[in-house]
């Protein structure tokens, strides 16, 4: 018996889009290539909208849409809070990435991607890599995030592990009126292309880095390059006592069951979707006084990175320069926050929105 996946109902489609406020999303099919894929534009206030490929094996097409919807509103504040000039977008890719993705799947959608004309660029995500940025290339010129011989940016990831490098110091500033972390114990959970960036970084200012990954492999790149780094078990390092930790893994490590757990006083990380629910975990973060600097902000450098390749003007000094105001920006929100009484989180959805509907009435000269 073959099984079916649950499909999406057309209805409930446009009630999501409704409650989000997303302005378009494609779905997209291909009977020869096994295409199956959804684009999903959040907002073009800005700018077109920017933001990665995924491509994952969801349980169902709902599962894939609710991806697609959630990454691609988050691109939106992502980059509104970074200054840039582009709007929130994100192409999921339903399928196996491993058994299914090749040369004509990839070129297929890089035609999809083409039809928008513009209104969508992609980059890498999950299981998307600079070979299947290549094939899009083939058929589309909306990709960014290009391998360098192709004149492009190349792979982003030290930028964003530049970016939470200085969020983080921005957090441990607030937190303890300077932002050394000389000495600090700072514990890094996933130690993959962000993470591993990262632990050079505290490295240099002498932290005390404690490292979590459930790949040996990973782990060994960097204590090849660091011996003095700690690992420690992946399944318990909320028992653990630390300053800072920081979440370079997975999505919802902060929830009901850990937030309680916690036994430091910064949170700062690369990882994505860090709250299992934004408003509910930010404000008990904020209530067991840890100081959370907002994963959208601090991990906007890859972001910034593809966009001044986008811009056509990438300049690595430039974007590094342009990544450090993360550590202002973050100051603000900590601050905003503490002022307002509400938690990090939401003061930097706030400062997010001010700057959509500031710079939209600019644009349309109301
Ligand atoms: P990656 O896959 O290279 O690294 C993730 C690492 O986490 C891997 O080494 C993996 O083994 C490890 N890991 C997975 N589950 C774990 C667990 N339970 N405990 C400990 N380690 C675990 O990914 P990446 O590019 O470094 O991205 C990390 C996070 O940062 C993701 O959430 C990603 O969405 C986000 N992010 C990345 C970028 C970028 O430029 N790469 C930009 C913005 C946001």
């Amino acid at each position: 018996m073959t099984e079916t996946k649950p499909r999406v109902k057309l209805t409930s489609v446009l009630d999501k889009m409704n409650n989000s406020e997303h302005e378009q999303v494609v779905f997209c099919q291909d009977k020869h290539t096994g295409l199956k894929a959804i684009i999903a534009i959040h907002s073009t206030v800005l700018g077109p909208s920017m933001g990665g490929t995924r491509m994952w094996n969801y349980n169902s097409d709902e599962e894939a849409l609710e991806d697609a919807l959630r990454l691609s509103r988050g691109m939106t504040f992502k980059s509104a809070l970074a200054g840039l000039n582009i709007g929130g977008g994100k192409a999921v890719i339903i399928g196996d990435a491993r058994s299914q993705k090749n040369e004509y799947l990839m070129r297929r959608f890089g035609k999809f991607i083409n039809s928008l004309n513009g209104k969508y660029y992609t980059a890498e995500d999950m299981n998307i890599t600079m070979r299947d940025i290549e094939y899009m290339s083939m058929e589309t010129p909306f990709v960014v995030g290009k391998p360098q011989y192709m004149g492009g940016s190349g792979d982003p990831s030290p930028m964003t592990a530049y970016g939470v490098y200085v969020g983080m110091k921005a957090g441990a500033k607030k937190a303890y009126g300077s932002d050394c972390l000389e000495g600090k114990n700072i514990l890094v959970q996933g130690v993959g292309q962000v993470g591993k960036y990262l632990v050079d970084y505290l490295i240099k200012e002498n932290a005390n880095v404690f490292i979590a990954d459930i790949f040996h492999d990973k782990i060994k790149v960097v204590t090849e390059k660091h011996p003095m780094v700690s690992v420690v078990n992946p399944n318990t390092i909320f028992q653990m006592e630390m300053d800072i930790y920081s979440p370079c893994a997975m999505g919802a490590t902060l929830n009901d069951e850990t937030i309680p757990e916690l036994k430091c006083a910064v949170v700062a990380g690369g990882a994505n979707n860090q709250l299992a629910q934004e408003i509910k975990h930010g404000t008990m973060l904020k209530n067991h006084g840890i100081i959370y600097a907002p994963d959208f902000l601090t991990n906007s450098g890859g972001i910034s990175n593809v966009y001044h390749e986008y811009l056509g003007n990438h300049n690595e000094a430039y974007v590094k320069a342009s990544i450090s105001r993360i550590y202002n920006t973050c100051l603000d929100v900590l601050n905003y926050a503490e002022n307002n009484e509400i938690s990090s989180h939401e003061a930097a959805l706030e400062f997010a929105m001010q700057r959509l509907d500031k710079v939209g009435k600019v644009k349309l000269g109301e």
